[in-house]
Parts: C-alpha cells; structure tokens; sequence
C-alpha cells in the first residue's frame, strides 16, 4: 500500500503564526488566555490548556493576564476592552485578515456601500464588519447579490477563505449594481492551494483520508472536494479514528489536512497507516474475506496457511 502526502497540506502561515504566539507566550509567567479556541483543533487547544493557555469566550471573563487574539482577528471594541482592563494584548490576527479589516474600514472612510463577501457568521466576516462600524452588507451567493439596490459608489471585501469560482461569478453581478465598483480581493490563496492539491491527489488513490478538527470548516471542505471527485473519503481528527478494514483492497491512499492541523497529527496517522500495511501484508489480503478483520479494530489475524 502506498502512501501519498498532498502537496499543499496542514497548517497555513496565520494559523502556524497563531499557534506559535501562543506555544511561546506558554513560555511566559502569569496566565495567559485565547479569545476562543486559538484554533479548530481540539488536540491543539488542550494541548495548550495543558501549558496554561485556556481559552475563555469573554475579556470578561478574566480580569488579568495575557489574551491572545486568534488568526479570526476582533472587533476594535474588543482591543479597547482589554486597554481598559490592563490586559497585554498578543495579536495573532492574520495578516491577511488585518488587511481585510482595514481595506472595510478606508471603505465606509470614503463614502462608499460596503460589500462583504462571506459567510455571515464567521468570525473572521463579523471581525471584518466590525472594523467598518457594521455597516457591511453581507453577501453569500449571486441571489444575495442579485437583490442589492443599485449604488453610487462600492467598495467589495472579500473573506480570505471565499471560494475563488463564488467570488468571480458574485463580482459579475455587483459589476451592474454600482458604476464606481473598487474590489480588494483579499482572498488568501492557502486554502484554494489545499483543495487543489487534495483534488489532485484524490484523481489518483483508492482511498482519502482527510485530516483535521471536525469543527473546522476548511477541513470539512476538503473532505467534500475530495468526495466530489468520486474518492472514498475518511475524514478524521485523530490516527485512533483509524479503521483497518477501510484498507481492505486499497493499493494507494492519499493523505491531506486541514489549514488547522499541526504536524504531529499527520505524522501519527501516516505511522499509523504504515503499521497497518504491516498487519496486512502479514496477514494478506484473503484475511478481510475471511471475516478476520472485523469492522474497525486492530485485529489479531490466525494464521491459516
Ligand atoms: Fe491567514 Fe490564509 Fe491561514 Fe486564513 S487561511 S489564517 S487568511 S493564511
């Protein structure tokens, strides 16, 4: 059986940079806190509460410490809130985020309607919206756009996650709603790079196996372009999610992850995958027909020849 890493796979720049503020502000005394999971991976947020990082929903919830912001990126309420209380702020809003919130913001500046292409309640649209004082008009597909009056001047924002295909369709349309139409494609291209590769990969295996928190929505999309393309697709967060019957018959698996999942997961599911290579040539095949692996477990195979 062979193994194949997709090219583009697991964590994007802003998640890694994320993760790295974190792991080191771990390192400093006094307790420090996410506003949120830091991430979507469950293994990655306890094992951050097992370094002293937790996460809490409120800045009232704590009165003291270190929070860190997630690669989501915040309100401007939310770095007043924190001045207040003499909270030290660590921003791990992405890059490209803060870029996004920004271009919102010189948008309602100038006088123009905002647009922002995205899902309504992502964090990362909402922390977008807030920037622009919430004047944002959000839009989701076409029909949204299509029900849009017909404006002066407008300004377009764009989620960094927005599928490329939706936005160059969804431009089509706000190119008639406004004759001063300025666009910030702020769309960051880690996640089209991901679902590409995993496409890829998925035209040429028996078998995917995807990777990643099952709260995350850009792993959830992998699984699913990977689906789309007729691959049996497994979608799991952990290597103990691993079934060796899935394996019965399959000469190649391809293997991705989500922009949220670290390293050492993919590396425990590969080793995971090579020990059942092993079982499997040692018990062959014929094993499976035989009814000697039963659904799921790791199974101990009678040698009958
Ligand atoms: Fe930043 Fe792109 Fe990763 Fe989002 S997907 S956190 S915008 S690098």
């Amino acid at each position: 059986m062979e193994i194949k890493l997709a090219e583009n796979h697991g964590f994007c720049y802003g998640v890694k940079r994320a993760v790295e503020i974190a792991t080191e502000a771990s390192n400093e005394p006094g307790r420090s806190y996410t506003l949120g999971p830091i991430i979507h991976n469950p293994q990655v947020v306890d094992k951050l509460k097992n370094r002293g990082v937790s996460p809490i929903e409120e800045v009232s919830d704590i009165s003291e410490g270190t929070m860190i912001i997630r690669s989501h990126g915040v309100g401007p309420e939310i770095y007043k809130e924190a001045e207040e209380k003499g909270l030290h702020v660590l921003d791990a809003t992405c890059p490209h985020v803060k870029k996004a919130q920004m271009d919102a913001k010189s948008v309602i500046e100038d006088g123009m309607t905002l647009v922002i292409l995205g899902e309504k309640n992502h964090p990362e649209v909402k922390s977008i919206n807030l920037w622009a004082k919430n004047k944002g008009i959000i839009i989701e597909d076409e029909k949204n756009a299509e029900n849009l009056q017909v404006v002066e001047k407008m300004g377009v924002v764009v989620q960094t996650t927005f599928s490329q295909f939706k936005f160059n369709s969804i431009i089509g349309v706000l190119e008639k709603k406004s004759k001063n139409l300025k666009v910030f494609k702020t769309i960051c291209n880690a996640t089209q790079e991901r679902q590409n590769s995993a496409v890829d990969l998925a035209r040429e295996v028996d078998l995917m196996i995807v990777v990643g928190g099952k709260n995350s929505g850009n792993t959830n999309r992998l699984a699913e372009v990977c689906r789309d393309v007729g691959c049996t697709t497994y979608h799991i967060e952990t290597s103990a999610e691993i079934q060796l019957a899935w394996f019965e018959n399959v000469q190649t698996v391809g293997v991705t992850a989500g922009a949220s999942t670290p390293d050492w997961i993919i590396k425990e599911v590969i080793e995971t995958m090579k020990e059942f290579e092993e079982l499997l040539a040692a018990a062959g095949q014929e094993d499976f027909k035989k009814g000697n692996v039963v659904n799921g477990t790791v199974v101990q195979v009678e040698d009958e020849r």
